[in-house]
């Protein structure tokens, strides 16, 4: 295993616990994606994303906007990790006059790109946010985070039509396919495979990896960076509640419940190695 994905596991481990100790906070939280899509995170912060912890507002930074505004949890966690937000902080999680609201708003929290929580609008907004930083001659680039739920949304698909249209190779959409919505789970809820396919034919790079395995996500960033004649989309199949087993068979994983002693037992567990 090379050092750099030892670098970056250790990095969504403590992505996880981050989380874990934010969950503890208000005993309640979307616990089970932020464990799941804690890897995808690790590499896009700690990997490939272009910012300055310092200065979040800098004109040449990467944007990563979070669509999926229930996963602020995992981004504040990754934010921490990144050293945009201090550590400390991640104490006032949901709390009264917190920076850190449960759902994810950019007039809130440094990093936060932007208000996400009504679903199916992140690829809106990148694709017109890309296109701004494309006029400026700008290279930064802009990666969106969607849930395969936000795949039900016409918006998305609207939205996938006008990157391709416009060539906006600066746009990379990464799918956290955890199978699961709120409604239930993904494949009975509204059927949207063969992803691979329908994003290819709207005109996307797409590569689909298992968004668990830190080597295949460094390995697809790296291969969707070097191209940027079109958007990408990286397809990542995560598992709700990774790297926490009592947590992975949890029934009502959409918004898990967690008892209060177990957010312990839960910090423990990560730290067995699978
Ligand atoms: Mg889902």
């Amino acid at each position: 295993m090379s050092e750099r994905v030892r670098r970056l596991q250790e990095s969504a481990r403590r992505i996880r616990r981050y989380a874990l100790d934010m969950g503890e906070v208000q005993g309640q939280g979307y616990i089970g994606q932020a464990l799941g899509v804690a890897d995808v995170l690790a590499v896009a912060y700690g990997d490939q994303l272009r910012f300055r912890p310092d200065d979040p507002e800098w004109d040449g930074r990467d944007r990563f906007l979070l669509s999926i505004g229930h996963y602020a949890i995992a981004l504040y966690a990754a934010l921490a990790e990144a050293g945009v937000l201090d550590v400390a902080e991640l104490r006032t999680y949901g709390c009264d006059d917190s920076r850190l609201p449960m759902s994810g708003m950019a007039s809130y929290t440094p990093g936060m790109e932007i208000s996400g929580g009504s679903l199916g609008h992140g690829l809106g907004v990148a694709t017109g946010m890309a296109l701004g930083l494309r006029y400026r001659g700008s290279d930064a680039r802009v990666f969106t985070l969607l849930s395969d739920g936000e795949l039900d949304e016409g918006s998305t698909w609207e939205a996938a039509l006008a990157c391709a249209h416009h060539g906006l190779g600066n746009v990379t959409a990464i799918v956290d396919v955890n199978a699961l919505q709120a409604d239930g789970p993904t494949a009975g809820v509204l059927r949207t495979e063969p992803l691979l396919d329908k994003w290819k034919s709207f005109g996307w790079r797409a590569v689909r990896v298992d968004g668990n395995d830190i080597g295949q996500l460094v390995t697809a960033f790296d291969l969707l960076a070097e191209h940027r004649a079109a958007p990408s989309v990286l397809i990542c199949d995560t598992k709700i509640g990774h790297g926490v087993p009592f947590l992975e068979t949890r029934p009502k994983a959409h918004f898990m419940p967690v008892e209060p002693h177990e957010w312990q037992l839960a910090r423990e567990a990560l730290e067995v190695p699978a």
